[in-house]
Parts: C-alpha cells; sequence; structure tokens
C-alpha cells in the first residue's frame, strides 16, 4: 500500500514519538478479529481525535456510548484490563493502551463493534505497522507528563509493583513462571524509544495445562496458534519464538498498557514482580489517589536542534 503523506503528517520514525507535542493517527485505521477472552468477532477504527481529549472508546454497537481510558473506569477483572462505566464494558484494552503510549498517541477515539478489543497476533505490533504506515499527526498541544515525585507501592505476598521517581519513563519485570519459562528480567527506556523494537512483538502466552480450566470458566473462547504462544511444560508448541525472553517482554507490554490508565505518559521507573493486570490497575489507581505522589508536567519546546530529541525528561518545565 502506497500512503502520500498529507501536510502537517511525518511519516513515523520509531525515534520520532519523543516529540514535546501531542499527536494523534493521521487518517482512521481499521482492525478486526475475534477478542481473545470473549470469542466475539470485533470491528474496530481508530480514529483522529482533538488536541487534549485523550483516548477515548466508543461502543458503536451502543449508541456510540463513550468511556474515556482513564484509571476511573477500571473494571475489576484480573485476567484482562477491562474498563466499565454505568455497566457498560470494554474488555482487554492493555494491548492497544500499550501501543498508544510506546508510539506517542495521545489523543485518538477507539470505535468498538463489541465488547472486547481483537486479539490479532497477541501483540502489540500489528498497531505499531498501522501507525507506521498512516503516520502520525503533530498537534498543538504541549504534552503533559505524569512526573513521580515520591514512591508509591503495592504489594501482595511474593507479588510486587512500584513507581519512584526518574528522568524519562523506565519499565522492568521479574517474573518467576513454571517450566519451560522459568526466571526472565527486562528493562525498557521508553524515552530511548524503544517501544516498537523491543517490546511491541512480543505475544500473550499461555499453558496447554490450563487450557480446558479457562475454557470451562470462557476465559479463552478466542484463543488460537495465531494470537498467542501456547507452552506445554515441555516447551513451545507453535514456535519460533520473537524473542528468547518474549513472555517478560510481553508482561512490560501489558503494564504499559495497564499504566496509560494514568491518563498520561509516565515520568518516572516502574518495577514490578510477579504482577498482573490487578496488581497494575491497583498502582494506577493508589498513585491518582495520593495527590502528593505525582504533578503534571510539560516539556519546552527545543530551542536548538540538539540530541535532547531522545530524552524528553532532561527538557521538561513544571506546568
Ligand atoms: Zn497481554
Amino acid at each position: 500500500m502506497t500512503l502520500i503523506p498529507q501536510v502537517g503528517v511525518r511519516k513515523l520514525d520509531l525515534l520520532d514519538s519523543s516529540s514535546y507535542l501531542e499527536q494523534t493517527v493521521a487518517s482512521v485505521i481499521e482492525f478486526s478479529g475475534v477478542g481473545l477472552h470473549s470469542g466475539a468477532l470485533v470491528q474496530m477504527r481508530l480514529l483522529p481525535a482533538p488536541a487534549g481529549s485523550g483516548i477515548v472508546f466508543r461502543r458503536t454497537d451502543l449508541e456510540n456510548f463513550e468511556i474515556p481510558a482513564t484509571g476511573r473506569n477500571v473494571a475489576k477483572v484480573s485476567y484482562a484490563t477491562s474498563l466499565m462505566r454505568q455497566s457498560v464494558l470494554i474488555s482487554t484494552t492493555e494491548h492497544l493502551l500499550s501501543a498508544l503510549i510506546g508510539m506517542g498517541v495521545d489523543n485518538v477515539i477507539v470505535e468498538l463493534d463489541n465488547l472486547e478489543l481483537p486479539i490479532l497476533d497477541g501483540s502489540a505490533l500489528p498497531y505499531v505497522e498501522a501507525f507506521q504506515q498512516v503516520g502520525l499527526k503533530t498537534q498543538r498541544r504541549r504534552r503533559e507528563y505524569l512526573r513521580i515525585l515520591k514512591t508509591v507501592e503495592v504489594l501482595d505476598g511474593d507479588k510486587f509493583i512500584g513507581v519512584y521517581p526518574g528522568e524519562g519513563y523506565s519499565v522492568s519485570y521479574h517474573i518467576d513462571f513454571p517450566a519451560p519459562i522459568g526466571r526472565q528480567a527486562f528493562t525498557v527506556d521508553l524515552a530511548t524509544r524503544n517501544y516498537g523494537l523491543q517490546i511491541a512483538p512480543a505475544r500473550t502466552f499461555g499453558f496447554k495445562e490450563d487450557e480446558q480450566m479457562l475454557r470451562n470458566m470462557g476465559l479463552i473462547r478466542g484463543v488460537s496458534e495465531s494470537s498467542a504462544i501456547i507452552l506445554t511444560r515441555q516447551g513451545v508448541v507453535n514456535g519460533p519464538l520473537r524473542f528468547d525472553d518474549e513472555f517478560v517482554r510481553h508482561k512490560v507490554l501489558d503494564l504499559i498498557g495497564d499504566l496509560a490508565l494514568a491518563g498520561h505518559q509516565i515520568l518516572g521507573r516502574v518495577v514490578a514482580e510477579r504482577a498482573g493486570h490487578a496488581m497494575h490497575t491497583a498502582l494506577v489507581a493508589k498513585l491518582l489517589k495520593d495527590r502528593s505522589a505525582w504533578k503534571l508536567v510539560t516539556a519546552a519546546p527545543e530551542k536548538t536542534k540538539s540530541k535532547s530529541v531522545t530524552a524528553p525528561a532532561a527538557s521538561l518545565v513544571t506546568v
């Protein structure tokens, strides 16, 4: 497909999204597929949205009912992150939200004609590729970042997640799963714009041994070998893996998507150990509740063409 860039639209460079200005998609992007948990067929469209509007989901099958992607609208489910407002549900938002934050897309309307986002290939790569195809449009508004001012942690037995002050946005994850995954750790610095290459391609995964139980619970009606890494205790059923440590990279992907519910890109350091969606969103809730733990800041325009384009935190000013 050949796309002719429009006026004011840049072809997306993976290093480019550290712009201090907000961005939206340059044109409408369409996806279709089934939801991982519901198995329901869904058509989804990402529409350009005005500066300052954020990420808003819209159920076209329910009179365009809208649910903004904010921590206030998180529904209580453990297997995926879902949003709920006035008992209307939007399920499994984390992979799309991860791609939006990871690639610097601030404003978009997400139209869905069913309750769950399509699982696609189980990663965020189809979203990143679509953004690269249509390009992103820079908007006339400075992006606001949520700068972490003090430690906020959530503990649950041997599970842990915390956020700490720091320049840039780094995310570290440690996992400890049964064989063949075992212990894995991964850290990504999103200020260096490594999301598209290091995180987006990592797919979700599940153990064959759990399949019947999960099917009985109605949790994986849409799973297939093309939408998830399937494992047995002996190894990967549908290899090859995209990375040796694809599992922990997918956990990083999920965490970035769940933290997007803070409503802004974070400036700080996030560390998680054996956590999951419930703990990710618990951290968002605890963080947002503590107004002394963060402040909103914008990045100042660059005075000169300097290398600070890859280190947006270096040029931040308080609102
Ligand atoms: Zn996931």
